[in-house]
């Protein structure tokens, strides 16, 4: 099974998809983590990666692309995976399209977790205190930054899978579990 979970920062992708690969048994690609990774490893790609992220900006199309592109042809993802936090615009989407093509893989299901963003700001706050600051983009200014870029560059990626007939949208403002027993009434 192929899944795209698409939703702004703060929408509770990332928790969802704990709980969606446990159940499906499917691995989570999460091109942010990944880039995070990079960045603690010290490597050039992270050393690239860090001052884009800290701005909310995005990493160049060309190197996620290229990152998920060697990703999914590791052993785990035969059964299937969960993409998260990718693609993020639609190049991104296009080229996702063609790699999957290549390899006769098709996407099963894209899902978009709807938020009122104004209850982002205190989600990315509460995140921030129990990760310790883990994220150094997990403030309200960067946030702002990363909500301007998700509207001009990845809610047009929404109406691109609304087109192919591919989109589902579930409620996000409700409680964690609620969210993944939509999510569950897509998938099972
Ligand atoms: P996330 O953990 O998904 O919120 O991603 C954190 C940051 O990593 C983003 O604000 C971007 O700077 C970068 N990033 C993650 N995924 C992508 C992507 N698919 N395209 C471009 N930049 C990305």
């Amino acid at each position: 099974m192929i899944i795209i979970l698409l939703g702004p920062p703060g929408a509770g992708k990332g928790t969802q998809c704990e709980r969606l690969i446990e159940r499906y048994k499917i691995v989570q690609l999460s091109t942010g983590d990944m880039l995070r990774a990079a960045v603690a490893a010290g490597t050039e790609l992270g050393i690239q990666a860090k001052s884009v992220m800290d701005a909310g900006e995005l990493v160049s199309d060309d190197l996620v692309v290229g990152i998920i592109a060697d990703r999914i042809e590791e052993p785990d993802c035969a059964n299937g995976f969960i993409l998260d936090g990718f693609p993020r615009t639609v190049a991104q989407a296009e080229a996702l399209d063609a790699m999957l093509a290549k390899k006769g893989l098709k996407l099963d299901h894209v899902i978009s977790i709807e938020v009122d963003e104004s209850a982002l700001f205190a989600r990315i706050e509460q995140r921030a205190a129990e990760t310790g600051g883990a994220r150094s983009d997990d403030n309200a200014e960067t946030l702002k930054k990363r909500l301007v870029v998700y509207h001009e560059q990845t809610a047009p990626i929404i109406p691109y899978y609304r087109n192919k007939g591919a989109l589902k949208v579930v409620d996000g403002m409700q409680e964690i579990e609620a969210v993944s027993k939509d999510l569950y009434a897509i998938l099972d």
